[in-house]
């Protein structure tokens, strides 16, 4: 069985929040601009609303990567 990821480049990340801003219950950056993913692990029916979130980084600091589920 495959499972999607999200994988955050943290060298890109400015933590200006525009993926929180989009996904709120997923993403979360703290006062001092660090960026916490809640959950890595996108199910199926989730995929649209994260792709979103993803696409809106503007320092592409997001990507969704595919690979054997743990
Ligand atoms: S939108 Fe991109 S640069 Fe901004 S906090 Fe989210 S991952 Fe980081």
């Amino acid at each position: 069985m495959t499972s999607t990821r999200i994988e955050v480049d943290r060298a890109r990340c400015t933590g200006i929040g525009i993926c929180e801003s989009v996904l709120p219950e997923r993403f979360e950056v703290d006062d001092n601009g660090g960026l916490t993913v809640h959950d890595e692990t996108v199910a199926a029916e989730d995929r649209d609303d994260v792709e979103e979130a993803v696409r809106s980084c503007p320092a592409a600091a997001l990507r969704l990567t595919t690979g054997e589920a743990r």
